[in-house]
C-alpha cells in the first residue's frame, strides 16, 4: 500500500464533468489500495476572475483581502471534489488551508509555507476518509487567510506529501509531463521520463510554467517523488509515462542540455555611472529585497576611471516601476540615470551534465550569433547559461538552441 497525493491542476477541474473525470482517477487509485490524498486548484479561470474583481476595486489592493478573495476558488472545487468522490461511494471530506492547518508567514499575496502539523489529516486517512485539500491557501499565524502566490497549489501538494511522507505525489495538469522547450512554440520538442530536482528547478524558474518554482524546492528539500501526469489520459499514476522529478543519482544519463526555456516576464534596468566603491551594491539591492523584489541576473561593469560603473540587472516586469520609485530614494543615486527596458527575454539551456563539458558556453554563444542575435547579458551556474537578447528573436533563439543542442524530436516516418 502506498500513500499517494493527488493534485489536480485548474484545467483538470474546470467544471463539473472534470471534476467527476478527476475523482474517477482518486477511485482507481484507492481501488489499488493505496491511501489517497488530494489537493485542487481552483476551475480554470476563476483566480484570474478573482484578481480582476480585486484589481477593479483597487489596484493596488491590501494584501489580506487580496487572499481572501483569491483563496476562494479552491474552496470551491474541494467541496465539489469530496461530493463526487461521496457520489463514488469513498468517505471525503474537504479541508481549508486553516482547517488543515498549512501554517503560513506573514507575506500575504506570496506566502511562504512555515509547517503543516500532520495530526488531522492522518487521523481521516486512518479512518479511510479522503481528504481534499483546498491548495494555494494556508493560515498566516496571525489567524489571516493567506495564499502561496499564483500556481502555488502545486506546492501545496508536495509540502503536504512531505507532511504525510507520502510516497508519490501526482500532478495532473494539462499536458503529460515536463518538455525539452515550449512544446506550443516548437514543435519538435520532446517529453522527458525523468528530471532531476536541480533541472527542474531551473526550468521552472527560467520559464517552463509546469510546476510552481517553489513547489520543486520543496520536494528536492524533502525529497518528494514528483511525477507530473496528463489528467486527459485514461491511465493513472503509476501506468502512465509522465515526466518523473528525482534527484540526480537516480539519473543514470545525465544530458548536458535537457531544456531551453524562455521569460518574457523581466525588465532590464541600467543605473548610469554609479559610484565604485564597497557597500553600493548592498545599498542597492538592500531595499529591493526588502520590498519582496527579486533581482535576477546582474551585470557590473569595469569601471574605466575607477569611480563610477554602470549596474545592470533584471527584475520582474510587474516590478520594475515599484524598483524605480525605491531606487530614486536613495540619496547617492540622485544624479544617475535610472534606465528601463521592456523588450528583453531570458533564454536559458539546462543541464545536469554541463557542469563537466566546456564547450556548451561556446555552443550557445556561436547558435546565437549565427542567428545574428546579440546577448546583451550572460549569467551562468553549475547547470544553466542564461542570456538577455532582444524579445523579438525569443523564438529565433529558443528554436535554434533546441536544434543545436540535438533536442529536436526525430520526425515520425
Ligand atoms: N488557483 C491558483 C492560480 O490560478 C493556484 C493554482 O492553480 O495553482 O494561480
Ligand atoms: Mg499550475
Amino acid at each position: 500500500m502506498a500513500r499517494i497525493v493527488v493534485k489536480f491542476g485548474g484545467t483538470s477541474v474546470a467544471d463539473p464533468s472534470r471534476i467527476e473525470n478527476a475523482a474517477d482517477k482518486v477511485l482507481a487509485e484507492w481501488k489499488r489500495g493505496n491511501q489517497v490524498v488530494v489537493v485542487v486548484s481552483a476551475m480554470a479561470g476563476i483566480t484570474n476572475q478573482l484578481v480582476d474583481y480585486c484589481q477593479q476595486i483597487d489596484p493596488g489592493c491590501d494584501a489580506c483581502e487580496y487572499d481572501a478573495v483569491v483563496a476562494s476558488g479552491e474552496q470551491i472545487t474541494s467541496g465539489l471534489m469530496a461530493l463526487a468522490l461521496q457520489k463514488r461511494g469513498l468517505k471525503s471530506r474537504s479541508f481549508m488551508g486553516w482547517q488543515v492547518p498549512i501554517i503560513c508567514n506573514e507575506q500575504h499575496g506570496r506566502s511562504r509555507i512555515d509547517n503543516i502539523p500532520p495530526e488531522k489529516l492522518l487521523s481521516e486517512i486512518e479512518n479511510d476518509i479522503i481528504p481534499v485539500i483546498a491548495g494555494f491557501q494556508g493560515i498566516s499565524k496571525s489567524g489571516r487567510v493567506s495564499t502561496l502566490g499564483r500556481g502555488g497549489s502545486d506546492t501545496t501538494a508536495v509540502a503536504v506529501a512531505a507532511a504525510l511522507k507520502a510516497h508519490r505525489c501526482d500532478i495532473y495538469t494539462d499536458v503529460d509531463g515536463v518538455y525539452t522547450t515550449d512544446p506550443r512554440m516548437v514543435s519538435s520538442a520532446k517529453k522527458l521520463d525523468r528530471v532531476s530536482y536541480e533541472e527542474m528547478l531551473e526550468m521552472a524558474a527560467l520559464g517552463a510554467k509546469v510546476l510552481h518554482p517553489r513547489s520543486v524546492e520543496l520536494a528536492m528539500a524533502w525529497n518528494v517523488q514528483v511525477q507530473v501526469l496528463s489528467s486527459f489520459e485514461t491511465k493513472i499514476g503509476s501506468d502512465l509515462p509522465g515526466t518523473i522529478i528525482v534527484g540526480e543519482d537516480n539519473i543514470v544519463e545525465k544530458q548536458i542540455v535537457n531544456g531551453v526555456t524562455y521569460t518574457r516576464n523581466e525588465s532590464k534596468i541600467t543605473l548610469l555611472s554609479v559610484s565604485d566603491m564597497p557597500g553600493v551594491a548592498a545599498a542597492i539591492f538592500a531595499p529591493l529585497g526588502g520590498a519582496g523584489i527579486n533581482v535576477d541576473v546582474i551585470v557590473q561593469n569595469v569601471s574605466p576611471d575607477g569611480k563610477t560603473t554602470d549596474m545592470t540587472f533584471t527584475v520582474p516586469k510587474s516590478d520594475a516601476i515599484k524598483a524605480k520609485t525605491l531606487l530614486e530614494k536613495l540619496d547617492f543615486l540622485a544624479d544617475t540615470e535610472i534606465r528601463i527596458v521592456n523588450n528583453i527575454a531570458k533564454i536559458s539551456i539546462i543541464g545536469i551534465g554541463m557542469s563537466s563539458h566546456t564547450s556548451v558556453a561556446k555552443t550557445m554563444f556561436t547558435t546565437l550569433a549565427e542567428n545574428k542575435i546579440n546577448i546583451q547579458a550572460i549569467t551562468t551556474s553549475e547547470i544553466k547559461v542564461s542570456v538577455l537578447i532582444d524579445e523579438k528573436f525569443t523564438e529565433l533563439a529558443v528554436r535554434a538552441l533546441h536544434s543545436a543542442f540535438g533536442l529536436d524530436q526525430e520526425e515520425a516516418s
